[in-house]
């Protein structure tokens, strides 16, 4: 029997997910395919009910989902609960567990690829949307020293300042530009972008939310935007001479965990990043 596993989305052109993760399954030689599903937001609870299908292994969930589906879902992992949202759904004989894998992929990203341990460094977080809420609470868990959240609405930027106060740890909500994120930006051991600056269609593609002046070279700057590969916030940290980590580890680290999740087996990590970066080149 071919097993099934994929990702719905709304829209799902976009998703790179499953060329790497073909690539993944393909290096083991398994019988299973992995697609794109797009799913319309009224179609979620019927395609959910659907995955418990003995040939399905589970799926990814992605914009705009990944709360939706969870109503739908017998059993959570701490992850998922913790983040408040679902991207890897697990079938296991007929019952769907929802788990979040974007804060242990950010994490082994930021080791694996960047050398980085978060443990007791200066942080400054860039945005306050989804992709900001489940990295803060990563950097949270892991015990950073202090934490910056800046952003353009500065009430969503308080709402993790508080979650990281929750947790004991010192930090700050600012806005995203002006004199306290230049002085938040040159004390910081790690800067993550979690806003949409330079994301390609998005709403500033060309945009950079730090320049090189305002980063200082003994940090690391980790881009979320993985579209393009390059992004205005990576040239200028390199012109920094900072140390600079792209978006595609992420992406292909928190779908390595749920692929590991689905199939029991390590993910090829190498084979998935080199299958990703060929379909981002493409
Ligand atoms: P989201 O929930 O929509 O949040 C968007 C963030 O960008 C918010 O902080 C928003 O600020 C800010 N923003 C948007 N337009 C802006 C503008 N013109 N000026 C200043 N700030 C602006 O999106 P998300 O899901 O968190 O995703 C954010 C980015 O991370 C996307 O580029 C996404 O592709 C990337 N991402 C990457 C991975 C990965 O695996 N590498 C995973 C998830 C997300 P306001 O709060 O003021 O609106």
């Amino acid at each position: 029997m071919t097993t099934r596993l994929g990702i719905i989305g709304f829209p799902i052109g976009h998703s790179i997910s499953p060329l790497f993760q073909q690539a993944a399954l393909d290096h083991y030689g398994m019988d299973a395919t992995y697609r794109a599903w797009e799913v319309k937001p009224d179609a979620v609870a019927a395609f959910v009910e659907g995955l418990r299908s003995p040939d399905v292994l589970g799926i990814n969930v992605t914009v705009p989902h990944k709360e939706a589906v969870i109503p739908y879902l017998d059993e959570f992992g701490n992850s998922a609960t913790g983040a408040g949202a679902v991207n890897t759904i697990v079938n296991r004989d007929g019952q769907l567990s929802g788990h979040n894998t974007d804060g242990t992929g950010f994490l082994r990203a930021l080791r694996e690829a960047g050398g980085f341990d978060p443990r007791g460094r200066r942080v400054l977080l860039l945005g306050a949307g989804g992709a900001a809420r489940g990295v803060a609470l990563a950097l949270i868990l892991e015990g950073v020293s202090h934490l910056t959240i800046a952003n353009r609405t500065v009430s969503r930027a308080e709402i993790l300042h508080k979650l990281a106060n929750v947790h004991g740890i010192t930090a700050q909500a600012i806005p995203l530009d002006g004199p306290a994120l230049t002085l938040a930006a040159s004390t910081a051991d790690l800067i993550v972008n979690c806003t949409t600056f330079g994301m390609s269609h998005g709403p500033d593609e060309k945009g950079s939310p730090l320049s090189s002046a305002q980063i200082p070279p003994t940090a690391l700057v980790n881009d979320l935007v993985y579209n393009p590969l390059e992004t205005p916030l990576l040239r200028e940290a390199a012109r920094a001479g900072a140390s600079t980590l792209g978006g595609i580890q992420m992406l292909v680290y928190q779908g390595a965990a749920s692929f590991e999740m689905w199939t029991g087996r390590d993910a090829p990590v190498a084979v998935m990043l080199e299958a990703a970066i060929r379909a981002m080149e493409a």
